[in-house]
């Protein structure tokens, strides 16, 4: 396979980007010439000694025979350091996860995922676990075992004082996730308590809860006192928030408005430094009128979700298509709205795929120290974008579960816990995780995004225990989108700091 991928900005800057190398370059435009040439067939050192005028380059005018044999040179060093080259020059066998890396990656595991308890008190149309979707455990308004959840704690905490630890401060990250966790209060308050026998073990616990918030009234002065980092679902205003019904079909947004309004007043600066919202998208509210009411009510801007259109079952794909809603095509209509544009700038599309093409695309992003610090082998890769398992979270289900996140189906457990022991194989992890991409491996070596994918291997499609990719990119998208990031870049060139070290490594 090739290894250059070239292409051109709106300014008719062309740039080179090697997935051999993981760099991105300026191409000057000789160099794209003798590239191109030589390509064609031409042998250049013969092509340049019968050459006795000028020639005449696109983007750069005339060019003398020395100027040419200059950035002849330059190509040849280039080829030799691995670029304008074919993908035999770097590795073609992807690494292999080992049970030693896994247990690793959890005991540096960013936070601990409760499923507090998968019952509801809203049942929202589009909610990943109706009628819509497949895929999901059956959910029966159970609780989370909480002698189970404490073992997991011990257990974390057994691993954060480990020789598998990294970092010089040792924090545990709780997320209280549902159904509706607030169903669970009794749960949570047992949790924060239990954590406050543990502090002389590590430095910080800090809890963080997404709610629909429904019942924030009864809960709200624990919450603020303890500083839970809190999200609110909320879709907008009442025709916004319609498909966030009860199991009577009635809005539940009087409420939750009702809530919010309270919570602002009893508790403000809380609020304003730890409150945000997540509105998901879809046909019934926009980014634009979202935006608005949001910024007009609480001078905040939600986080926008997309429906996830993974899972959705083959009976349901017409309603599913109606209710979906577009993010990138629907933030076209903010250009109207210069003031809301400015406030969403890096949550728009052309700041997000520059992100993230600056960040996936290159060999010099590190997600964490340890990734820093861990392989620091440049040119070695894992296939696909799915993360060493627990290196993002380890997730409990109500059933004693245990999932590196609550992304994907039930049915990829990793190991399970109930109030005796915990059960997780590390080796058996890693040996079933390089059996499914030895099996992929085939389609994934053909594909441009080899070595550079983002797809979640669960998140593909999964039939007679293999996965398959519905999802690899075209040369002409990638093109387009390297394109659309380098018109960003020579447009905002002031946000490159901004987007590029947008989060620091922790
Ligand atoms: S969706 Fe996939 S890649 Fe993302 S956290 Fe979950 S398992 Fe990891
Ligand atoms: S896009 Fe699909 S085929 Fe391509 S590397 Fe990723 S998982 Fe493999």
């Amino acid at each position: 396979m090739n290894s250059s991928i070239i292409f051109k900005s709106s300014q008719e800057n062309n740039y080179l980007y090697s997935t051999a190398k993981k760099q991105f370059f300026y191409l000057h435009p000789i160099l794209e010439y003798i590239y191109n040439i030589e390509k064609e067939g031409i042998n250049i050192p013969m092509y340049l000694k019968d050459l006795n005028t000028n020639i005449d380059i696109d983007s750069f005018g005339s060019c003398t025979k020395e100027n040419l044999i200059y950035y002849y040179d330059k190509y040849l060093l280039y080829r030799q350091k691995g670029y304008f080259g074919t993908e035999s020059n770097s590795p073609s066998k992807h690494k292999e996860f080992t049970g030693e890396l896994i247990k690793k990656e959890l005991a540096n595991s960013v936070q601990i995922l409760f499923e507090v308890t998968n019952a509801c008190n809203l049942n929202c149309t589009y909610c990943g676990y109706s009628n819509l979707y497949e895929g999901y455990d059956k959910r029966e308004d159970e609780n989370l075992d909480i002698d189970s959840a404490k073992k997991f704690i011990d257990y974390m905490i057994t691993l954060r004082n480990s020789k598998y630890y990294k970092s010089l401060k040792k924090n545990i990250a709780i997320s209280f996730y549902g159904g509706e966790p607030l169903l669970n209060f009794k749960f949570i308050e047992e949790i924060v308590q239990y954590t406050r026998t543990k502090k002389h073990l590590i430095d910080n616990f800090e809890f963080w809860m997404t709610t629909n918030g429904v019942l924030l009234n009864k809960y709200m002065d624990f919450l603020a006192k303890e500083k839970f980092k809190l999200m609110i679902s909320l879709d907008g205003d009442g025709d916004q928030n319609s498909y966030r019904v009860d199991h009577g079909n009635k809005n539940s947004f009087d409420r939750v408005y009702k809530n919010i309004s309270l919570l602002k007043e009893k508790h403000s600066e809380y609020f304003e430094n730890t409150v945000t919202f997540n509105t998901v998208l879809h046909d019934r509210n926009s980014i634009k009128d979202v935006a608005e009411f949001f910024n007009k009510e609480y001078g905040k801007i939600p986080n926008f979700s997309p429906l996830t259109d993974n899972g959705i079952r083959e009976d349901k794909k017409e309603e599913f298509n109606k209710i979906y809603k577009n993010f990138a095509k629907d933030s076209k209509q903010l250009k109207y709205y210069p003031e809301l544009e400015q406030k969403m700038h890096f949550e728009l599309p052309e700041a997000r795929i520059t992100k993230e093409t600056l960040t996936e695309k290159s060999n010099f992003s590190f997600k964490n120290y340890n990734e820093l610090l861990g392989n620091g082998q440049y040119d070695s890769f894992y296939l696909t974008g799915t993360c060493i398992p627990f290196s993002k979270s380890a997730f409990v289900l109500v059933n004693g579960k245990i999932l590196p996140c609550e992304q994907i189906s039930h049915q990829f457990e990793l190991g399970r816990i109930n109030k005796h022991e915990i059960s997780i194989n590390f080796d058996e992890i890693a040996q079933q995780y390089n059996k499914y991409f030895n099996q992929i491996a085939k389609q994934c070596k053909s594909c441009i995004e080899y070595k550079t994918c983002k797809n979640c291997i669960f998140q593909l499609k999964f039939k007679d225990g293999k996965f398959v990719c519905h999802q690899s990119t075209s040369l002409e998208e990638t093109v387009w989108s390297f394109s659309k990031t380098f018109d960003y870049l020579e447009n905002n060139s002031r946000n490159y700091k901004k987007l590029v070290y947008g989060g620091d490594i922790k």
